[in-house]
């Protein structure tokens, strides 16, 4: 059976104020979900999808093509019981794309644009193909696939997980995974901002993390207006004893970005996630939130933002505080989950060299805070 070495980085973006983005990647699962939706509901979307495949990572289950479709199944129906609950979330959903091993091989599940790349011997292969708009145009002949990467309707997905359609991810087994190869999943934030050259470019030396640090430099050197989230990972045979032992550190699984226990719900929400999954109740809403960006954030279509969009961002200096409990429900709609929608005048804009520090310091805080509950959640 193979099994992973890898690193997994996430970032904001430069422009955006929220991380929808999510990844895990352990020595038996890589997967990452690019989620979308309004009022921090792409965050939700995200992270519930990852909680499903990530409890595959329990010692009583085993990673295969029947238990992968039963995660994402379970997700879908969550989020759709979850905006029925809560309709500040309709329309929530998210990409998703997984590679994990386990007894019947390597199971490869994949829907939306975000991507799995392989590296062989120097060459760079994608593995999956977008369910986007523009792939169907390359598809049929109308679109040079060089266009796809600044093509305005380049974000426009035709499947995803989320609480409308009957999507699910293809899943199948793939016995196209051999020692030595390294695997790149990432969301669109990296694939739309960087080449294909680029890419192989990053691959093709250093660790997994040298990789990813090389590929999230890249698109942040290219201005990406996404999230960014890279998984490099390299494929061992574990069967056979690494020359160099793998750092132990890198064997327990990591989850970055949007996470479960950065997720703030309304109380039926979150009553019919943990109805769903009652292992989520010790995760949720233990981790200071990520603000949200005016308005909220947009469904499937992402229109190019307006270049003014560049003007530093209402951002809270501290993290949000935990939301108070409503007094009474009434069976009025429920309060704005964060400060994000004011529609007034903008509170004063911090300097952007500070807002950055401010910035880096949350996202290290979440960052090791995630790592450590995953660890606590493993041990
Ligand atoms: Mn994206």
């Amino acid at each position: 059976m193979n099994s992973f070495s890898f690193a997994a980085l996430t970032d904001v973006g430069t422009v955006r104020t929220n991380n929808e983005d999510s990844a895990l990647a352990s020595t038996t699962l890589l997967a990452l979900a690019d989620g979308m939706g309004g009022h921090a509901a792409g965050e939700v979307a995200s992270a519930v999808v990852l909680h499903a495949l990530g409890r595959l990572l329990a010692p009583e289950k085993e990673i295969g093509p029947d238990a992968v479709r039963d995660a994402a199944l379970e997700a879908r129906q969550a989020l759709r019981a979850m905006s029925q609950a809560d309709h500040d979330m309709e329309g929530m959903g998210t990409t998703l794309v997984a590679i994990g091993v386990g007894p019947e091989g390597t199971t490869l599940a994949h829907v939306g644009d975000s991507r799995l790349y392989r590296a062989r011997h120097g060459e760079l292969t994608q593995i999956t193909t977008d369910h986007t708009h523009v792939q169907r145009l390359v598809d049929s002949g109308r679109l040079d696939p060089r266009e796809v990467r600044t093509h305005p309707y380049r974000s426009v997905i035709l499947r995803s997980i989320d609480d409308t359609s009957d999507d699910l991810p293809d899943v199948d087994l793939t016995g196209d995974l051999l020692p030595g190869d390294r695997l790149l999943l990432c969301s669109d934030g990296l694939s739309d901002y960087v080449t294909p050259e680029v890419i192989a470019d990053a691959l093709a030396h250093g660790s997994p993390l040298d990789a990813a640090r090389e590929l999230m430099a890249g698109a942040l050197r290219a201005g990406t207006r996404d999230n960014v989230t890279v998984v490099v990972a390299d494929v061992h045979d574990s069967e056979v004893t690494p020359v160099a032992p793998v750092a132990t550190a890198a064997e327990a699984p990591v989850l970055v970005g949007a996470s479960l226990g950065q997720a703030a719900l309304t109380d039926e929400a979150r009553a019919v996630l943990v109805a769903a999954f009652p292992d989520a109740a010790t995760e949720l809403d233990t981790l200071p939130r990520s603000p949200l960006p005016e308005g909220g954030g947009d469904p499937v279509v992402e229109p190019e933002p307006e270049p003014d969009t560049l003007e530093p961002e209402p951002v809270e200096p501290e993290p949000v505080e935990p939301e108070p409990e409503p007094a009474e429900d009434d069976g009025s709609a429920p309060p704005e989950p964060t400060p994000g929608g004011a529609e007034g005048e903008p509170p004063p804009a911090l300097p952007t060299t500070a807002m950055d520090v401010v910035w880096l310091a949350l996202v290290v805080a979440t960052f090791a805070a995630v790592t450590l509950g995953v660890w606590m959640f493993e041990a």
